[in-house]
């Protein structure tokens, strides 16, 4: 197999992706080309793209982005930095009327806090984090998690983490906290679905 073609890049990551191992392992079956996640994963989502106001296809940075933090290891404090910059500016655009002003150094403070969860999720002891256990000989969805295999971050950690106290959390932040997890939750599962159209 030429290992070369996005399409195969995009399969492989996609396979890793669903077997819910460490992304900072490397790539099964390499050996010979010792092709690592991190190089598969950057070839796989050069090939994600989105529609420039004047039809040209630009390279979707949000989303590429991401996937190169959430499942390639790109973790340096740049690639943080980069990160961040897109996804504010993806949120500056979408931000309710209600709350604005929009204030830059709030929403980098929300979603660091959201990559941060992405990055270590709080994993549901009672499956594992599989979200499936065993009852009578087959896999059932476990019902305390919703078959999730993890939890949100609570009310107390997050107001914590923000420094405000709960009252102030639930008050101002958990709206805007949400709707920035929704943006990215959005982001990450659309550019899987580009990842998939490159098959
Ligand atoms: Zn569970």
């Amino acid at each position: 197999m030429d290992r070369s073609e996005p399409g195969d890049q995009a399969r492989l990551l996609l396979a890793r992706m669903t077997t819910k191992t460490s992304a900072m392992e490397p790539a099964i079956g390499s050996g010979r080309t010792g092709l690592t996640i991190q190089s598969m994963v950057a070839g796989a989502v050069s090939g994600i793209r989105r529609q420039g106001p004047k039809g040209q296809w630009l390279p979707d940075l949000s989303k590429q982005r991401l996937l190169l933090y959430l499942w390639a290891g790109h973790t340096s404090e740049r690639d943080r930095d980069r990160l961040l910059s897109s996804l504010i500016c993806e949120a500056a655009g979408l931000w309710p009327d209600v709350w604005r002003p929009v204030e830059p150094g709030s929403m980098r403070k929300l979603l660091t806090l959201i990559i941060d969860e992405k990055m270590n999720p709080t994993i549901c002891r009672g499956c594992s984090g599989k979200g499936q256990v065993l009852y009578r000989g087959e896999w059932v969805i476990h019902g305390p998690c919703r078959g999730l295999g993890k939890y949100p971050w609570g009310t107390r950690r997050l107001a914590e983490l923000y420094q405000v106290s709960r009252k102030t959390w639930k008050k101002k932040y958990r709206s805007r906290h949400q709707f920035l997890m929704n943006l990215v939750n959005d982001l990450e599962s659309g550019a899987l679905r580009d990842l998939r159209e490159q098959l």
